[in-house]
């Protein structure tokens, strides 16, 4: 991020409230905008019509904000929210809305994460297990290894007794293309610990309102 440049400057001067400030690397953009504008070519396209001129910087930009998850480090955004607590209990926090790219196909696939876990001696501020889920979702993914990289990263760094994640997501590669079915809807789950049990996976299954698990 380059506070310094007088245009950014400007902005922040004149904004009445909250402001956001999208930023992109440029080098990434000439890059990916130069291989958009030769997909446009190649699927038929005229790149030169009004509707298409500004599209390849478009497409670039869309594609840096989707995969940005890249840029953030799990770990560090638990680590500095974790607090000592002798609090046991399950901890849930359901309905995160996921939006990630399937890595076969760069298509979308998006919808719900419930996550939970049981403290041992650490806590994390709320906030940070949608952002940690949001760290993971923000590349190329399989939901697969989605659901299993969020359960590892909250059972390594808070240790826990025990850690669930279940996720239930579209993917528009089979409703768009391929077998084309519309309304089927994918979930995987993972779970560590405690959670192994039935009765508490039980528990965290009923908590969240599902019965297909
Ligand atoms: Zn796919």
């Amino acid at each position: 991020m380059n506070t310094n440049d007088p245009n950014d400057m400007r902005e922040e001067n004149n904004m009445d409230g909250y402001l956001k400030i999208d930023k992109y690397n440029p080098e990434k953009i000439t890059s990916l905008s130069n291989a958009y504008l030769q997909v446009l070519k190649d699927i038929g396209e005229d790149s030169n019509r009004e509707g298409l001129l500004k599209t390849p910087e478009r497409v670039a930009k869309a594609m840096q904000f989707l995969t940005h998850g890249y840029d953030l480090d799990p770990t560090e955004i638990l680590h500095s929210a974790r607090f000592r607590e002798d609090y046991q209990q399950m901890v849930i926090v359901k309905d995160i809305e996921i939006y990630s790219l399937c890595e076969h196909h760069i298509l979308p696939f998006f919808g719900k994460a419930h996550v939970a876990y049981i403290p041992d001696k650490y806590i994390v501020g709320l906030s940070k297990i949608p952002r940690v889920v949001e760290a993971y979702a923000r590349r190329l993914q399989v939901q697969e290894r989605l659901t299993t990289q969020i359960r590892d990263c909250i059972q390594e760094t808070l240790k826990p007794l025990g850690v669930a994640v279940v996720i239930e997501a579209h993917h528009l590669c089979m409703q768009m293309r391929g077998i084309q079915k519309q309304n089927s809807v994918t979930t995987t789950s993972a779970f560590h610990g405690e959670f192994e049990n039935d009765r508490t996976r039980s528990e965290f299954i009923s908590l969240i309102g599902k019965r297909f698990i």
